[in-house]
């Protein structure tokens, strides 16, 4: 009748989606006050001013068929071009237009990247728990299987003893997403560095690369003098995946990148063997203006002020009230530690009190939930009072 995987999928919507889903029916039914939805990372600050002055710049000034019309499937060469010498000051380096593919957004990045690097059916990918979930979804779609490496419990950064001993001869590549969904831990230097060694030694070992793919849509969103180093500069063969959603505050506007650096040996081959993937998948000419947009405005940073408000008001009020839980360095989630240990439990119920918080199981974490602190302020009364009663209720 039809793909069986795909119905399955389509059947399977993520917990995240599942609780956004019946926030949004809540909403519908019961009002705005009746919810605190801290499941989904859907910034509540607007984009950057110079991002929405470049909408306007370019509506109002750019010939209409120009600029709402098909690109070259890599992406505009200006554009291209922009980010990369954007990208070069940055990191100190020397990338150039031919060194990125622009892609709707870190998804389909990451499974154009998956694809590519898969040589066979049954390659492996290792994801570092926590990890983002739908790592499992682009793995299997490019024919791979993912595989988790543990993490410490009470750093949450990866055990490298324990990544050794994951790779193996089908080992195409180790997944990185620092600062990381869900804990906000940043992954300092040396830590990527002990990380680099690993994959140096083991690909020495088995004789062939394992890329590092640094999945980077929240290298924008740290605090205090958290560092996000740049990859490539500790461990060459490194294809980075970016997303401007969460750092221009329009994600559902979709609009990343992929950049194989030129430290990576055969740099604009991999480019092109991305490219080739990206095409398979139908993954080709990111939204139009959208290149325009972070084309014209490559520097632009988020609203950080805004992020650390909450989450201070957060950790302050979940301290008051006795709740253990991760201080974040980074991104906009914070893991609290479910009582009683059972984080579906814990989740279920907060959602019937209205609070819509992800149970982390399906994140290779079981006995945290993730709190999405990107939302507005009033959310964050609205679900400290709810934490509050549960907090009473459990005493
Ligand atoms: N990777 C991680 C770690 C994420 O948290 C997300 C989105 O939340 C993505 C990738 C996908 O990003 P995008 O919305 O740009 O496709």
């Amino acid at each position: 009748m039809w793909n069986p995987k795909a119905t399955e999928r389509g059947n399977s919507r993520s917990v995240i989606r599942e609780l956004f889903a019946y926030g949004e029916t809540l909403r519908r039914t019961a009002g705005e006050d009746a919810v605190a939805d801290l499941s989904l990372g859907n910034p509540a600050t607007p984009p950057p001013p110079a991002v929405t002055e470049a909408f306007r710049t370019l509506l109002a000034t750019e010939d209409p068929l120009t600029l709402h019309g098909y690109t070259a499937a890599e992406g505009d060469p200006v554009v291209r071009a922009s980010i990369a010498a954007a990208l070069s000051r940055r990191y100190a380096t020397e990338i150039g237009a031919e060194h990125l593919f622009l892609t709707a957004g870190a998804a389909p990045a990451l499974t154009a990247v998956f694809f590519a690097l898969t040589e066979a059916p049954g390659d492996e990918f290792i994801a570092l728990a926590p990890y983002f979930p739908e790592y499992s979804v682009f793995a299997t779609v490019a024919g791979g299987v993912l595989r988790v490496c543990p993490c410490d419990p009470v750093t949450l950064l990866p055990d490298t003893d324990a990544l050794a001993s994951l790779i193996g001869e089908r080992t195409r590549g180790v997944i990185v997403n620092s600062p990381n969904n869900p804990s906000g831990v940043v992954y300092d230097r040396v830590t990527l560095a002990r990380i680099a060694a690993c994959l140096t030694a083991r690909s020495r070992e088995i004789g062939h690369s394992i890329y590092l793919i640094s999945d980077e849509p929240y290298r924008e969103l740290v605090y205090g003098a958290a560092e996000v180093p740049y990859v490539p500069s500790l461990y060459p063969e490194t294809v980075v995946c970016y997303s401007f959603s969460k750092s221009y505050s329009l994600p559902g506007d979709r609009i990343g990148y992929v950049l194989t650096p030129p430290t990576c040996p055969r740099a604009a081959e991999l480019l092109r063997a991305v490219a080739g993937a990206a095409r398979t998948l139908g993954h080709v000419c990111a939204p139009a203006l959208m290149q325009r947009v972070v084309g014209a405005v490559p520097d632009a940073r988020p609203d950080i002020a805004f992020y650390d408000r909450n989450r201070r008001a957060l950790m302050q009020a979940l301290s008051d009230l006795g709740y253990a839980y991760v201080t974040p360095e980074g991104a906009f989630y914070l893991l609290l530690r479910a009582p009683g240990g059972d984080a579906v439990a814990f989740s279920d119920r907060a959602k019937r009190e209205g609070l819509l918080i992800v149970p982390c199981d399906g994140f290779g974490l079981p006995g945290f939930v993730r709190l999405a602190y990107c939302v507005a302020p009033a959310v964050i009364r609205r679900a400290v009072t709810i934490l509050e009663r549960i907090r009473q209720d459990l005493q």
